[in-house]
C-alpha cells in the first residue's frame, strides 16, 4: 500500500485520475466521430531539460498527464537559495518544457533524493504552477546534510510545498498512480526491488562480487528510482543511485531486465562506469544529463564507448570528457550559452525517437527485435 501522508486519500486521487483520463477518451472520441485531428496521439514523450548537471525529466503520458522527476537548483544555481520564482533558472526552464509539451500543471513530481540539484527548483516551481502530487522518500540524515549542505533546507521546503497537495511515500515494486503508463518503483530510501520485474530475472554473468563505492554514502544510494514502461518501451531513470542499492538492481540477477532508454545514473559521474550495471539493463541508448563541469566523468565516457549501444545523448559537453565526449550532433549544449532539452517521443510498439533542438536533428530507433 502507498503511504499517504497527508491528509487526502491517495486512492482516492488514482480515481479522479482516471476518471479524468475517461473524460479524455470520451473528448477525444467526439473528436474523431467530427472528423477534428487531436494532438492526443498514442506516444509519450521524455523532455531531458537542461539544469546544468542536476535533473530534470519531464514525462507526458497520451492523455496529457503529467510526471516530473526532480526540479534541478534553486536560483541561479549556486547553493540552496529560493528567490523570485520568475527569475529563477530551472524553474523557468521547467515550465518551458511545460509550455511546450502543452502540460499546465503537475500532476505527479517525484524527487529522487534531497540534493540541491534535484530537489532545489521546489519553492519556485511550485509557484510558477500547480503540483498535485509530491512522492519523495523520507528524511534526509544528518550526515547527509554534514556532507551536501542544504540538503535538510531542500528537504523542509519540499515539505511545506507538499503541504498544499497529496504526499507519498514510495516502496520498491510500487506502480505510480498514473493511468495510462506504467510507472514503477525500483529502489528508494536504501531498498531496493525484492524480485524481477516481469520478464526480468536473467542471471548477470558480469557481476563482481562487491558493488563499486559509491562516491556519496548518504542520500544518492536512498535514491528513488524508477522504470517507465508504456507498451514495450521501457526507460530507467534511477536519479543518483549509487553503492549497493545500484549493485543489487544489477546482481546476482537483473531485477529490471532491457530498457530502451537508460538515464545514466548520477549524471554520468565517475562512480557510475560500473560493466555490471549496463550488462544488467541493456540499454539502447544512453541519455546524460550531465554539465560543462558536474558528471560526464571521462572513466564513464569510456566504459560507454565499450559498450554496443546505438547512441548516447548528452545535455552538455563534458569539459572533462575531451575527445571522448560524442558528436555534437548528440548533444543539446555545447557551452553554457544555451540550454537546450533533449527530447524523447516513443511509441506502443517500442519505436522512439529522440531530438535535439539545437541543431534540429532527430534519429529514429525502430522496436527492439523480440
Ligand atoms: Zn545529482
Amino acid at each position: 500500500m502507498w503511504r499517504a501522508i497527508a491528509a487526502v486519500n491517495p486512492l482516492m486521487h488514482w480515481r479522479g485520475s482516471a476518471r479524468r483520463h475517461g473524460l479524455k477518451v470520451s473528448a477525444c472520441l467526439l473528436c474523431v466521430l467530427l472528423g477534428v485531428s487531436t494532438k492526443s496521439v498514442a506516444s509519450i514523450e521524455i523532455y531531458f531539460i537542461d539544469v546544468e548537471g542536476g535533473q530534470s525529466t519531464l514525462i507526458v503520458t497520451p492523455a496529457h498527464h503529467s510526471l516530473l522527476i526532480d526540479t534541478g537548483w534553486a536560483g541561479d544555481g549556486s547553493g540552496f537559495q529560493p528567490g523570485d520564482p520568475h527569475t529563477a533558472r530551472d524553474a523557468n526552464r521547467i515550465l518551458a518544457a511545460a509550455r511546450d509539451a502543452g502540460v499546465t500543471a503537475i500532476d505527479y513530481l517525484l524527487l529522487t533524493h534531497f540534493h540541491i540539484d534535484h530537489a532545489g527548483g521546489v519553492p519556485e516551481l511550485s509557484q510558477l504552477m500547480p503540483i498535485r502530487t509530491f512522492i519523495a522518500h523520507s528524511a534526509p540524515s544528518a550526515d547527509a546534510e554534514r556532507t551536501s549542505p542544504g540538503t535538510q533546507a531542500a528537504y523542509e521546503a519540499y515539505l511545506a510545498a507538499a503541504s498544499h497537495g497529496v504526499r507519498l511515500q514510495p516502496d520498491p515494486g510500487q506502480r505510480l498512480p498514473l493511468t495510462d503508463l506504467e510507472a514503477i518503483v525500483v529502489s528508494s530510501g536504501g531498498s531496493t526491488l525484492k524480485s524481477p520485474l516481469a520478464g526480468a530475472g536473467t542471471v548477470n554473468r558480469s557481476c563482481p562480487e562487491h558493488a563499486a563505492a559509491p562516491r556519496d554514502l548518504y542520500e544518492n544510494p536512498r535514491s528513488t528510482g524508477l522504470v517507465v514502461r508504456y507498451g514495450r518501451f521501457r526507460f530507467l531513470d534511477v536519479g543518483d543511485l549509487t553503492g549497493q542499492p545500484l549493485y543489487d538492481l544489477a546482481c546476482p540477477k537483473s531485477l529490471v531486465g532491457a530498457v530502451d532508454v537508460y538515464l545514466v545514473a548520477h549524471h554520468g559521474g565517475p562512480d557510475v562506469a560500473i560493466a555490471e550495471t549496463f550488462a544488467a539493463f541493456r540499454p539502447r541508448v544512453a541519455v546524460m544529463n550531465n554539465g560543462v563541469s558536474k558528471g560526464g566523468a571521462r572513466n564513464t565516457f569510456d566504459a560507454l564507448h565499450r559498450l554496443p549501444l546505438e547512441d548516447v545523448w548528452q545535455l552538455h559537453a563534458s569539459a572533462e570528457a575531451g575527445d571522448a565526449n560524442y558528436q555534437p550532433a548528440r548533444i543539446a549544449n555545447l557551452d553554457t550559452s544555451t540550454a537546450y532539452w533533449i527530447k524523447l517521443v516513443a511509441n506502443e510498439d517500442g519505436s522512439f525517437r529522440v531530438q535535439n533542438p539545437r541543431t534540429g536533428e532527430s534519429r529514429s530507433y525502430p522496436p527492439r527485435p523480440r
